[in-house]
């Protein structure tokens, strides 16, 4: 299934694929059998290997020795890398761009330039107790005390915190009327696992809830100037939901490769399982569903390459994570019951995606969330500012 794609974005998918066969895949099984875990010396070739051909540096401005691809590029590599299981891809860390807006230069060199070289690695402390999906309703606080900020709050679902060497904490500034995200140590004085639930899924990098009591950081660890809010958090959001997408389009394309394969090996009632209609129907849908979402994806990707109005933006990723992320749990779903038993099997990449991939209309905003923001950009600047 060919969508247009510049030569650039054909050039990283090659290497993406390269990547995702060769260093990731293979370990798959391991990896969902051991927790998530796999030995120490593979994940660090994983990661070398990522540093190595720039993935680390995909979204980093070339001013700061980055390659600055086009988000037409970066879907290109997501999607390959959303190929596998287990989260295996998030062996390295990821500089993004909006982070060259909001920081000073001393917290670029400190926590965002090191983590092209492999040697930070962040995490997101944004989401609390209370509703997760109403971000305004944030609780944490950040008090200024001299030369420093004291942290309070609790903090949901960190995604790798386990392996994180640094935070990105949003906090309410009740002295400003404000709020602003801080750059936190790992291990800070004050901070303290209080739960580390499993999830449906495998990872080696975990989700675990901290609480935040009186951690004094540097007044110089926040991020941006006063009034940004919210800004460089939704700035988070809009590339993680494109990211989400792209991914789920990977899961896609190898569960109906997998499936598809797996029909035409089948023998029922002495015929391959392929031709059976019921059968193809379903694959039929997961084609359709699969092509959508690559176009779809790859449009929202271009639109921030064209620099198009942010709102608009901000609008169309929302569209193309509740689309992508549903489509993505759909063809799961019938990829389950393609390999019938065998689908059900931890083994089988169909089982694994049918649990991994239901988190992606829970995070980064549920579906929900996505619907809100969808209706209220329609009903302010109707069809044609969307
Ligand atoms: C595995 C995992 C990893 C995560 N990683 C991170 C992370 O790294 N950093 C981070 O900060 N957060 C993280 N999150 C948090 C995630 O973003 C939130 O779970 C999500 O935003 C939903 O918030 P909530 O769980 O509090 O659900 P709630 O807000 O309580 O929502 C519950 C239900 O109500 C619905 N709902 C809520 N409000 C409305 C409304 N106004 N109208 C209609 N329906 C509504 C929701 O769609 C949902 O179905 C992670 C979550 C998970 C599960």
């Amino acid at each position: 299934m060919e969508i247009p794609l510049s030569k650039d974005a054909r050039t990283w998918q090659r290497i993406a694929r390269e990547y995702a066969d060769e260093y990731l895949q293979p370990h798959e099984v391991a990896a969902e059998l051991n927790e998530g875990e796999l030995p120490a010396d593979v994940t660090a070739r994983n990661k070398s290997r990522a540093i190595e051909l720039g993935f680390t540096a995909i979204d980093v401005p070339e001013s700061h020795g980055g390659l600055e691809l086009p988000m037409e590029s970066q879907a290109a590599i997501w999607e390959q890398l959303g190929r596998v299981t287990n989260a295996l891809s998030w062996c390295f860390p990821e500089a993004q761009s909006w982070m060259f807006d909001a920081c000073t230069e001393e917290q670029l060199q400190q926590y965002i330039l090191p983590m092209m070289r492999g040697e930070q690695k962040d995490c997101y402390a944004i989401t609390e107790s209370g509703p997760g999906s109403d971000v305004s309703s944030l609780e944490a606080t950040a008090i200024l005390d001299g030369d420093t900020y004291l942290l309070n709050g609790e903090k949901w679902y960190v995604t790798s915190g386990n392996l994180a060497t640094f935070f990105w904490f949003q906090a309410k500034l009740p002295d400003e009327d404000d709020e602003a995200l801080f750059l936190v140590d790992a291990n800070t004085p004050g901070m303290e696992v209080i739960a580390n639930p499993k999830f449906s899924h495998t990872y080696a990098s975990h989700h675990p809830t901290y609480l935040f009591d009186n951690v004094r950081i540097p007044a110089a660890n926040r991020v941006g100037q006063p009034g940004d809010g919210m800004a460089y958090t939704h700035s988070w959001f809009r590339h993680e939901r494109l990211m989400i997408a792209a991914r789920s389009c990977g899961a896609m394309a190898r569960l109906i490769e997998d499936a598809t394969a797996f029909a035409n090996d089948r023998i029922i009632d002495a015929a391959p399982l392929s031709e059976k209609q019921a059968i193809q129907f379903m694959l039929a849908d997961c084609v359709t569903e699969l092509y959508a979402s690559r176009l779809m994806t790859y449009e929202v990707a271009r639109a921030a390459d064209r620099g198009d109005d942010l709102k608009s933006q901000h609008t169309r990723c929302s569209m193309v994570k509740l689309y992508v992320s549903e489509a993505a749990n759909r063809v799961a779903d019938r990829a389950v019951q393609i390999f019938g038993g065998r689908g059900y099997m931890r083994e089988n990449v169909a089982e694994r995606f049918f649990r991994e991939l239901r988190v992606d209309r829970i995070w980064e905003g549920t579906s929900e969330v996505q619907r809100l923001i969808i209706a209220r950009s329609l009903l302010k600047r109707g069809l044609d500012g969307m």
